[in-house]
């Protein structure tokens, strides 16, 4: 008897898995997944013939290379594509993707589909587009989110040096627990008592002031996470230029800068910096019947140095429209999805510096790691494009026709 119902418990989870399984397909949308590419060559390549394309169509589309030196890899390129505004140059939307060069998978991926089903002739009447894709190539080739300096592009951007002169005076009481000077192994004591020793952290200093001291950025600490450099990175030299010359002629630019990483699993955050109100307003009315996180929110913490605040910096005359996208992997609204993520983050900054104990070490470290940037589910790779696919039908028009 007792035989017979496990017999049939075990049926009863076979059909089950097999429904969901047969779901889980009906569900996900090819051409989606398509856009994905699972390495930066065959990403750039692609985008780079999509490119080839466009310029074919498009009257003073241009095409334009960044070579990224490094001392391990001469093939590594920022590739920017642009294409004006038909006639009198008003508005410029720009999207920009690896600032965070293993968030530049997902961020290539939406490069990608918006070409796809976005850029056409009508489109161009009233806006140009400006595509920077993989602005990090280093940490997008080898699934780092900081570049081969081991600098955090997204603290690093700015025009004025003075940001490298900024002091968190909150980082330094945190450095030891968050980089850890020696060998990385998963199974040390240290390693297994991580939620409780984190806990005790978030006790002595709270949540939002560990969040702060640690995600805002530092510029004393090489080896530390969240690094944001002592001088420009070559990527942020190269780009200032280019990123001036082509918004000169426009009015308007709305700059999105593609991330993931941060907040719910699978949904779509929208977190930008502290802004002026006029701003504010704008950015409320493009995104009508989204949430935005203006930093209300428990979780809030403020950065120095990103990607968007300098594309800001260079358009200072315009009006200037940045928002920061965010795909959630981890849950990390929550206390538990943001010390797994620190964690992480944590172990894998850790191994790069001072190496990992056994071989298991470095694949469990680097699989966690690359699984948080760009989770491996083809649900929730489907989700976010979906999702993003549905925001742009909404937001586009409104951008468009707005009359600032
Ligand atoms: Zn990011």
């Amino acid at each position: 008897m007792k035989n017979k119902n496990y017999i049939i418990i075990l049926i009863l989870l076979l059909v089950q898995s097999f429904t969901f399984a047969q779901k889980t397909n009906d569900n996900v949308d090819s051409d989606y997944l398509k856009c994905y590419h699972n390495n930066y060559n065959a990403a750039r390549q692609y985008f780079i013939e999509n490119s080839n394309e466009i310029l074919q169509k498009y009257e003073n589309s241009k095409l334009i290379k960044i070579d990224v030196p490094s001392k391990i890899d001469n093939n590594l390129t920022i590739d920017i594509l642009y294409i004006p505004q038909e006639g009198h140059k008003n508005k410029l939307m720009i999207l920009s993707s690896g600032v965070h060069g293993v968030e530049g998978h997902v961020g290539s991926a939406i490069q990608l589909m918006f070409l796809e089903k976005f850029l056409n002739e009508n489109l161009i009447r009233k806006t140009g587009v400006l595509f920077i894709h993989s602005i990090n190539p280093y940490g997008y080739k080898y699934n780092r989110r900081v570049s081969e300096n081991n600098i955090d592009l997204n603290r690093n951007s700015t025009t004025s040096t003075e940001l490298y002169n900024t002091i968190n005076e909150g980082y330094p009481k945190v450095s030891e627990f968050i980089n850890p000077q020696k060998r990385v192994n998963t199974k040390s004591l240290s390693n297994r008592l991580f939620t409780i020793r984190a806990i005790m952290q978030i006790i002595r200093k709270s949540m939002p002031v560990l969040r702060q001291a640690i995600l805002q950025g530092q510029y004393q600490f090489e080896k530390g996470v969240y690094f944001g450099g002592k001088k420009q990175e070559p990527q942020i030299i190269s780009l200032s230029p280019i990123i001036d010359s082509i918004c000169k002629p426009y009015n308007t630019i709305f700059e999105m800068d593609l991330h993931t990483g941060y907040g719910e699993k699978g949904k779509l955050h929208f977190f930008p910096n502290p802004t002026d109100s006029i701003t504010k307003n704008n950015l409320e009315n493009i995104f009508y019947g989204y949430k935005i996180d203006w930093g209300d929110s428990d979780d809030f913490y403020t950065v120095t140095g990103d990607f968007v605040d300098f594309v800001g910096q260079l358009n200072k005359d315009k009006i200037y429209l940045p928002m920061t996208f965010e795909y959630g992997t981890l849950n990390s609204q929550t206390t538990k999805g943001s010390l797994e993520s620190i964690k992480r983050v944590i172990l894998e900054n850790q191994g790069t510096h001072y190496g990992f104990k056994t071989e298991k070490d470095k694949a469990k470290v680097k699989k966690d790691f690359l699984e948080m940037y760009y989770p491996n589910s083809k649900d929730w790779k489907n989700k976010i494009m979906k999702d993003t696919e549905e925001l742009y039908k909404k937001i586009i028009p409104r951008f468009l026709n707005s009359n600032f």
